[in-house]
């Protein structure tokens, strides 16, 4: 399943470059927010107003809510100087009910194993080195500048482990979940169908609506598939057919019959 990711950027919040570059983090940071007291919205806002001393550049809570309080693609001041120019934040909100952690975590994982690795092109790797996933304890014991312990113990209130946390993550990390980058519109969605033959020798179809999503092997030239839609995906028309696989919707290779 995909979350929502809700933009709340905190104004005039520093953006400054990861050390590769803009848009180049290499580390995954899993942080919890570390206070009893607060709640999801007041954590929010004390980043908001503190973002000199520390902010992310997300935080999750409120019952499986996800804000993006800064551009991802520049670093932020999460877990000291000396991981903060490589490193990505995600702060989890406290909360002593059970069915929101649960919703929270489910977030959570989604947002660090899923969407943010697969966005950025970082490798699934976990407490072992960049590029990959960490928690803040390990970036305080490996690269130093933080004295921080989390996410451990209050992962730990609600019985997960490090180790847990580990194979829920990498579990998220190979899910086959629908495309995480923008997702097809449908500009056509009259159910009539009807039918195209292919026109040229060999064509690749796709398992998803997704141009990155080939099957393994192509149609041949006059093989006839039924079409129930026509999708437009990153810019170019793609026909969903009747077996649940998409094909191109080019004329150069298909034609309506
Ligand atoms: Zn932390």
């Amino acid at each position: 399943m995909a979350f929502n990711i809700e933009k709340r950027h905190i104004p005039g919040a520093p953006q400054k470059a990861y050390e590769k570059g803009v848009g180049k983090p290499e580390i995954i940071v899993c942080h919890e927010c570390g206070n009893d007291k607060s709640t999801f919205e007041g954590e929010i806002d004390y980043m908001t107003r503190e973002y000199r001393v520390a902010f992310t550049q997300y935080i999750v809570g409120g019952g499986g809510r996800i804000v993006e309080l800064a551009d991802p693609n520049y670093k932020a001041y999460g877990a000291g100087p000396k991981a903060n120019p490589f490193t990505l934040h995600i702060e989890l909100a406290r909360t002593k009910d059970r069915a929101t952690f649960e919703k929270d975590y489910a977030a959570y994982v989604w947002l660090i194993g899923y969407y943010l690795p697969k966005k950025f092109d970082i490798p699934f790797c976990f407490n072992a080195g960049r590029p990959g996933i960490v928690t803040h304890k390990y970036v305080t014991k490996t690269w130093g500048g933080s004295t921080h312990q989390d996410p451990d113990e209050y992962l730990a209130r609600f019985g997960v482990t490090i180790d847990q946390l580990e194979k829920d993550l990498k579990a998220a990390y190979h899910s086959e979940d629908e495309p995480v980058r923008k997702p097809a519109e449908v500009v056509k969605s009259d159910s009539k169908e009807f039918k195209i033959k292919v026109i040229v020798d060999s064509l690749y179809y796709y398992t998803k609506a997704d141009w990155n999503a080939k099957a393994p092997k192509p149609v041949k030239k006059n093989d006839v598939f039924t079409v129930v839609n026509t999708l437009t995906v990153k810019g170019s028309k793609m026909y969903k057919l009747k077996s649940g696989t998409y094909i191109t919707a080019n004329t150069k290779y298909v034609k309506v019959i």
